[in-house]
């Protein structure tokens, strides 16, 4: 292959399953029979991932019937760019369109137990170019945590804090402990005087020490942001620290992690000398049109949240703790076991001794168990595709209706597959035995809660 033909071959993404949509397409001319490809692909992960998987990635919620209905309504194809109101709008028609805004903003206010929050973002990763943009100037220095700890990339240097060319220094850990080293924090926060530290934990047992690192830093100013992407549920809810109350001056979240809302983002802050320029970094900068089915489906989201966060996020949390218990107990090593395995939606194994995170993570989706490969302490850039750990979440299979007592059965099926070596072909057929009767989610108007809870 000459250089100049691989150079245009180049694909980031695989180029075996580019090459089946393209054998889709080469296999017929008809648009129509190309749409119905689309249509059917996303039946197949419905009746898959949807009905019969046992679903423990972190990240990802179930939405409740209305939630999930709202984002297909009529409301969405509607355009609504600018701030909520009459003369802040480029557009007329707006009155209902405000409406619902209105109440989103005002329902997330009260949600987060906050003056000021944003509903526009599509996504976190934005929540924290927000931040980044309205706040810090190219050639800043921020800290942050380093993604073998649980950093995230948003708030590093290949995503929106290296865009905005800040220096990133990182936050230093105890890798034993799993906890921020607080004398070396402040010790080389000293030195670097970041003007924001932003702590993003896509790996998140336990909470952070948010009161000591601000308290640090606001001997030159600095600002502590709490990247709550996927504690915003936990934290609403009431289950877990309160960042904005413990010195975090913004708080940015996912809307569609332990928050179960439409995949999208927030950003809640207190102080009104940030809403000017927190605001004029969403509209004009970031977001445009900003899909007001979504923005609707959102607002419902944060009423069940009000509504049923607290008991919702404290079954999600002893559901991790149950999780991480009965994996340890059937010889599976689990992260955080000394300190009760987990205060989140979340555990975190080392499966280095079975395969690794990559390979047990496919092995267990072949028995229809979805979980994701995980860096964790120990490992090094070079382990980035392969690295040890496997993370899991707890969120929807709460939302199911499980309890501690379900935890023990799914750790079974996993030790089947890991430990014992059983086929994933005969625990995969368990597994949709036990999750096909299980249809349901609450916690949410619509089915309010589970049987068991009803008392
Ligand atoms: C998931 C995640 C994000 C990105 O959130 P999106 O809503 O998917 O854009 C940002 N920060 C952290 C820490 C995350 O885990």
């Amino acid at each position: 292959m000459t250089e100049e033909t691989m150079v245009s071959s180049f694909e980031v993404h695989d180029k075996d399953v580019l090459a089946k949509a393209r054998a889709i397409m080469n296999s017929t001319e008809s648009p129509k029979a190309w749409a119905d490809a689309v249509v059917e692909a996303v039946k197949r992960n419905e009746e898959w991932r949807g009905k019969r998987c046992l679903n423990l990635l972190a990240p990802e919620a179930p939405t409740s019937p209305t939630v999930r209905a709202l984002l297909s309504s009529e409301i969405g194809t509607r355009a609504a760019e600018g701030h909520i109101g009459r003369v802040n709008r480029w557009f007329a028609g707006t009155q209902y369109i405000d409406e619902v805004e209105a109440l989103c903003v005002e329902l997330l206010k009260t949600a987060f137990r906050c003056r000021y929050a944003d509903h526009r973002l599509m996504g976190s990763m934005l929540g924290n170019l927000t931040v980044y943009h309205a706040l810090a100037q190219p050639g800043d220095t921020v800290m942050t945590a380093s993604q073998p700890f649980g950093g995230h990339s948003s708030n590093r240097q290949d995503g929106p804090a290296g865009t905005r060319g800040l220096k990133i220094v990182d936050v230093p850990y105890d890798p034993e402990k799993l906890e921020v080293d607080l004398d070396a924090f402040a010790k080389l926060a000293r030195k670097v005087q970041p003007k924001l530290v932003v702590m993003g934990m896509s790996m998140t047992l336990f909470p952070l020490p948010v009161r000591e690192m601000s308290d640090v830093i606001a001997e030159w100013g600095g600002m502590f942001v709490y990247d709550g992407a996927h504690q915003a549920g936990l934290i609403a809810g009431g289950q877990f620290q309160d960042p904005l109350k413990e010195g975090a001056g913004i708080l940015t979240g996912s809307a569609g992690k332990t928050f179960s809302g439409p995949q999208s983002g927030m950003i809640m802050w207190n102080d009104p000398k940030l809403t000017e320029p927190l605001t004029e970094a969403i509209f004009p900068v970031l977001v445009a049109t900003h899909q007001v089915n979504r923005v609707a489906a959102l607002a419902v989201a944060a009423a069940e949240m009000i509504e049923y966060g607290p008991l919702y996020m404290a079954q999600i949390v002893k559901n991790s703790k149950a999780l991480g218990k009965a994996l340890d107990e059937r010889g599976i090593p689990m992260l955080g076991a000394e300190k009760g395995y987990s205060q989140t939606h979340q555990v975190i194994a080392n499966v280095k001794q079975f395969g690794g995170g990559l390979d047990v993570a496919h092995r267990l989706a072949e028995a229809n168990i979805i979980t994701n490969k995980n860096l964790i302490p120990g490992d090094g850039p070079e382990d980035w595709d392969r690295p040890s750990g496997l993370r899991m979440g707890t969120i929807e299979i709460t939302r199911l209706g499980m309890r501690d007592e379900d935890m023990s059965i799914i750790a079974d099926f996993m030790a089947r597959v890991l430990v014992d070596g059983e086929s994933t072909e005969t625990v995969g057929k368990d597994v949709i035995d036990y999750r096909l009767p299980k249809q349901d989610f609450y916690y949410c108007f619509d089915n309010g809660l589970p049987a068991w809870a009803d008392q």
